[in-house]
């Protein structure tokens, strides 16, 4: 066993970077380790799925911090070591490398891994996926090769991969099960914003389709089969059908994990010494109100990340406060900027702001403003995390009203 019993992360990615970067901000002088199962610095995952696949920025910009931050800040980094065990008895983390780190307090910051597509064919060469910069840098070359793409997803990733792909001039077909993009993160009137916007840049869709197989040929994939009998020829396919919560190390050792780690308001799980944050954890919100479920979410953003880091690590300090932050995410899409603020639920009611070209919807759930999706509109987007976040009182009529000033309202002016 190797060292004094300090706080140990496992998993270097968003959230695991920032718990150990607040943790040294706040004054918090004991031995830190952050173990990762990645070779690469801390890194951003946005620009994979974005600049980084169209070659606006290279590794080296991706970074979260040099790796003289590391060392300055005494965080001592297991590169490419992935974590196999907890001991909570015994206060230890197994690597895999057979490395026994003792805890005082253990950080898990697992983050999440993409779901794969249960058919034949998923396991062919030309087909891929995006979480990582290893995906990301095999994607980057199979697109130079690429003339036929099928992106299977229409979420996040498969859309603003299509717009990519899109702008380099390739013929790129998304294939989604439900009936509009981003089904389950937007309303109608975002989605179909969207959707003409992604068919301006060139993009097919083929919705309430299921993918059967993906046919190959010599171990290549060239084509996929959808359940309605269709076959798309294509020499690349991506597939971004959404993650699965990397939750099994808390499970193993006996702590609750459905859907995610299951903790506290304090992001503590029932194990004192044990904490979770980021994508891998499942936390009672208070912008959960009305959502259908147990008031727990789990939510797979940057801001969550960051906002989680920054609040356990003050709780390690000494100066505990429940997770409270207003959830929000960004996705660019070519041209296009989508910001969410808040929470929906596919049957919140829409409410829009602005015209054809540059609009906010605004969500409503049991009457109560849930959520804003703003298109191309950042000082909305800006007004809306005010108001959500400190629960100004906003009717639909209001939001309706092209006449009441919002900011007023959000800064409390009458
Ligand atoms: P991660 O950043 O995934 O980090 C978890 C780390 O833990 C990983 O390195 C993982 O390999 C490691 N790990 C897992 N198990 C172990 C183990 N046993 N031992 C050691 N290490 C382990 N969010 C936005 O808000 N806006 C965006 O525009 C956006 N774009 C995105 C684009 C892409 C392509 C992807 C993949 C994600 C995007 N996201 C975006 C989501 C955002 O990146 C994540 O929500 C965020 O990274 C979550 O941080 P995390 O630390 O919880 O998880
Ligand atoms: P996602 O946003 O959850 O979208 C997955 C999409 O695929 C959903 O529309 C889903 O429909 C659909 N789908 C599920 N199974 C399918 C199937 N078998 N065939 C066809 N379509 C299917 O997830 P993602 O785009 O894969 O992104 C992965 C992760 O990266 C998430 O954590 C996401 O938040 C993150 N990310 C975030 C951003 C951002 O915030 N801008 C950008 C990129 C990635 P249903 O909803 O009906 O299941």
């Amino acid at each position: 066993m190797t060292g004094e019993a300090g706080i140990v992360v496992v998993g270097a990615g968003q959230a695991g970077f920032q718990v150990a970067a607040s943790l040294r901000e706040g004054g918090y002088r004991g031995a830190l380790a952050l173990v990762g199962d990645e070779a690469a610095l801390p890194y951003q995952r946005p620009p994979l799925s974005k600049a980084y696949l169209a070659g606006k920025t290279d590794a080296e910009g991706l970074a979260l911090r040099p790796a003289s931050f590391f060392a300055d800040h005494g965080i001592a980094r297991h590169v490419a070591s992935p974590a196999a065990a907890i001991d909570r008895d015994g206060r230890r983390l197994l690597l895999a490398d057979g490395t026994a780190l003792p805890y005082a307090h253990l950080i898990l910051a697992t983050g999440a891994r993409n779901r794969p597509l249960p058919v034949p064919g998923a396991d062919l060469a030309g087909v891929h996926q995006i979480r990582g910069l290893a995906d990301a840098d095999a994607l980057k070359a199979a697109l130079g090769e690429a003339e036929r793409i099928v992106v299977v997803g229409a979420g996040f990733i498969g859309l603003e991969f299509a717009a990519v792909a899109a702008g380099r001039g390739l013929a790129v077909t998304v294939v989604e099960a439900a009936g509009r993009p981003m089904a389950r993160a937007v309303s109608q009137e975002t989605a179909a914003f969207f959707r003409g916007a992604q068919e301006a840049m060139g993009v097919r869709f083929a919705f309430a389709a299921g993918v059967t197989e993906i046919l190959g040929s010599g171990g290549r994939v060239r084509a996929v089969a959808l359940a309605d009998g269709r076959t798309l020829p294509a020499d690349l396919v991506v597939v971004g059908i959404g993650v699965l919560p990397n939750a099994e190390l808390a499970a193993a050792a006996g702590l609750p994990a459905g859907d995610g780690v299951r903790v506290d308001a304090f992001l503590a799980t029932p194990d004192p010494a044990v904490s979770a944050i980021g994508d891998c954890a499942r936390f009672p919100s208070p912008f959960a109100h009305g959502l259908p479920g147990d008031g727990t979410v789990r939510i797979e953003s940057v801001q969550n990340a960051i906002d989680q880091g920054r609040c356990l690590a003050a709780r390690l300090a000494g100066r505990p406060a429940a997770y409270a932050a207003l959830p929000w995410f960004w996705s660019d899409q070519g041209p296009h900027k989508l910001q969410i603020a808040g929470l929906s639920a596919p049957g919140d009611a829409a409410v829009v702001r602005g015209g054809e070209a540059a609009f906010s919807v605004f969500r409503f759930r049991d009457g109560r403003l849930s959520a804003v999706e703003s298109i191309d509109r950042a000082g909305d987007h800006m007004v809306a995390r005010r108001l959500l976040a400190a629960g100004t009182p906003l009717t639909p009529e209001q939001a309706a009203d092209p006449r009441l000033d919002l900011k007023a309202l959000a800064m409390g002016r009458p």
